[in-house]
């Protein structure tokens, strides 16, 4: 099992902020500004480059339930939403996740 999956089955704990049947979200354990949550599907894909139509309405559901957490987390002024994908993106955790910021005026640096 994937370090995500295994936080998804509450074999390592975390710090949720979310939690449905099917998706699951929970602070980043190395902060990159005041808020910084990562929001996952329970269900393993490893990327962006394995959503497809079969599982594209898990990604659907996040991004619905986005906007509450940004609301309950008061990241009144604004957040961002990341996803990194593959090394090139430098991602480190083979599960999709999508990284929400906020909290402060964030950088403006895309590459
Ligand atoms: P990425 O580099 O886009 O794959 O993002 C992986 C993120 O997972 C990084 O921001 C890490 O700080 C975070 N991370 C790694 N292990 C844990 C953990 N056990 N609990 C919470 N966040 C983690
Ligand atoms: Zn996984």
């Amino acid at each position: 099992m994937c370090l995500f999956c295994k936080i998804a089955a509450g074999e390592i704990p975390s710090t949720k902020v979310y939690e449905d049947d099917t998706i699951l979200a929970f602070r980043d354990i190395a902060p990159q500004a005041p808020t910084h949550i990562l929001v996952i599907p329970k269900a393993h894909i490893p990327s962006v480059d394995g959503v497809n139509p079969e599982n594209s309405a898990l990604v659907a559901h996040i991004f619905e339930t986005i906007p509450a957490i940004a609301k309950a987390e008061n990241l009144v002024n604004g957040y961002r939403v990341i996803s990194n994908c593959g090394p090139d993106a430098g991602q480190t955790v083979p599960h999709l996740h999508f990284h929400i910021l906020g909290g402060k005026e964030l950088s403006i640096q895309m590459a």
